[in-house]
């Protein structure tokens, strides 16, 4: 894939960018390597006042930066401002509290008298150069929620980022050494996916992250498991939304159009499979389907727009591949279900609520990224819970019921990385985010993230 920005709103390319070579990549690596000697044995106290300017800067270029997103990756202009503004809330989470999570942990004098110790802790040190590939759907947010922890931690991050963002991986790079990080802390490689197993494989490179789709994850996880290096995978989803008699089916088919639609109906955490229980089955559909068809589909950068172009081409194409596998299989597109006539430029596609979906139909298994719904009805919970974990997913999930019995159950029983009751999943700093099953291992975010890529040293002393 050619390391460009293309406008997804009208499919013309507006910049292309040469790759980094062998000798660049050479020296990106070595600098990183050397940087970290020295920022390890940074104070936390020096690393948050780097971090705090980061924000600072983050915060003054937000409308630019928003703009260059809306341009590679076609999400609105007001998403991309909210995108910039949550990564300057998490880099100034983390600048405050990373001292305090990665405070050395005492362990009882009485646990270690019988190992002949008279005292103990654990001591949170950092790994050292950690190496990032990321995706273009939240372009800063998933490069800020690895970058904050690690460089808090006293770690370095090497950045291969999607091909279709580079100018967002460029001002990535620049930002943190425009705010002070020495030369070597933060840097952006502009490789594609092919280069990304000879860094790995270096044996300065002591570990990877990757927020992606499962072919990557297993990818790259081979290669760090065949070089014995630690990993996080953060992959897809395809996120149940519940509902239940309790709920405010009102608020749900309100909720559900956004959780459904955000970033164009490309995030991982959208809900992605409406599973309605049948006495507000017809009411909630109703109410969701007409919220889906007002959407406003057109021009990212326009005030106004709800929903923006799919990232590329290609994603379009798997998206009405994925429509029209399960519409030759017999469901029913509610509304929706091809290309806006209006929007013959550019990588649109009506928001879309597939009903009479069935196990074999693709969409039933496999991920939608973009604005397409499935909603199914369901006779009672354990029918919703069934089919809730009828997926090779394991990302997030929300249920809708006031009724604690039932909450308590979703709470048991749903096998995802996270439950969001009577709202949207969400990520947010102070929150651990990641999944099980096919959306990966590791956790980001929180105290959860920070310690990821941290060396759990045991300090023991003799009497
Ligand atoms: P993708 O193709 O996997 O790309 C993600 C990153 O991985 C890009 O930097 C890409 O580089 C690189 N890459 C691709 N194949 C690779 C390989 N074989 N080895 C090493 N690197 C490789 O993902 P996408 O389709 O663009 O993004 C959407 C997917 O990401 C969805 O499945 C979505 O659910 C998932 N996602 C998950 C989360 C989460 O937190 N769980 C968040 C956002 C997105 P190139 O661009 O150069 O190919």
């Amino acid at each position: 894939m050619p390391i460009a920005t293309v406008n997804p709103a009208t499919g013309e390319t507006l910049k292309t960018f040469e790759p980094h070579g062998p000798d660049e990549i050479e020296a990106t690596v070595a600098r990183a390597a050397s940087a970290f000697r020295e920022y390890r044995t940074t104070s936390f106290a020096e690393r948050s006042e780097l971090m705090r300017r980061a924000a600072d800067l983050l915060e003054k270029d937000r409308d630019e930066i928003a703009a260059i997103m809306t341009t590679e990756m076609g999400k609105t202009l007001a998403a991309a401002r909210a995108e910039a503004a949550k990564c300057v809330k998490a880099m100034r989470w983390y600048a405050e509290r990373a001292e305090g999570l990665l405070a050395d942990e005492r362990v009882d004098i009485a646990d270690v008298e019988d190992s002949g110790g008279s005292r103990a802790y654990v001591r949170y040190r950092p790994l050292g150069v950690v190496l990032a590939v990321m995706p273009w759907n939240f372009p800063l947010w998933q490069v800020v929620r690895f970058a904050a922890p690690a460089l808090m931690a006293g770690n370095v991050g090497l950045l291969k980022h999607a091909s279709n963002v580079p100018q967002t991986a460029l001002y990535l790079g620049d930002l943190f050494r425009r705010a002070g990080f020495p030369e070597g802390c933060f840097a952006t490689l502009l490789i594609g996916s092919r280069e990304v197993e000879g860094v790995l494989r270096d044996s300065r490179v002591a570990a990877a992250t990757l927020t992606g789709s499962e072919p990557a994850g297993r990818s790259v996880a081979s290669i760090a498991g065949d070089e014995v290096k630690k990993t996080v995978l953060e992959l897809g989803g395809s996120d149940p939304y519940i509902v239940l008699p309790s709920a405010d089916v009102a608020a749900a088919a309100k909720t559900a159009v956004t959780a459904r639609v955000q970033n164009n109906g490309q995030s991982c955490i959208a809900a992605k499979r409406f599973i309605v229980h049948t006495d507000v089955h017809d009411e909630f559909a109703e109410r969701f389907v007409a919220g889906m068809a007002a959407l406003s589909v057109g021009d990212p950068m326009r005030e106004g727009t709800d929903v923006g172009p799919l990232s590329s081409e290609q994603g379009r194409a798997d998206l009405e591949e994925l429509v029209d596998d399960a519409t030759a299989r017999g469901a029913t597109a509610l509304c929706g279900g091809r290309r806006p006539q209006d929007q013959p430029k550019g990588w649109f596609y009506e928001p879309t609520v597939l009903a009479g979906v069935t196990p074999d139909m693709r969409i039933h298994h496999e991920e939608a990224f973009g604005p397409v719904a499935t909603l199914y009805r369901v006779p009672d919970l354990d029918a919703a819970v069934d089919l809730a974990n009828d997926t090779p997913f394991g990302l997030s999930s929300n249920v809708w019921t006031s009724d604690n019995a039932e909450q308590h159950r979703c709470v048991r029983d749903l096998q995802a990385g996270g439950i969001f009751f009577n709202g949207m999943t969400a990520s947010h700093p102070a929150m651990p985010f990641g999944g099980v099953k096919r959306s990966g291992y590791g956790r980001e975010l929180a105290d959860h993230g920070i310690r990821e890529f941290c060396n759990a040293t045991t300090v023991w002393y003799g009497r």
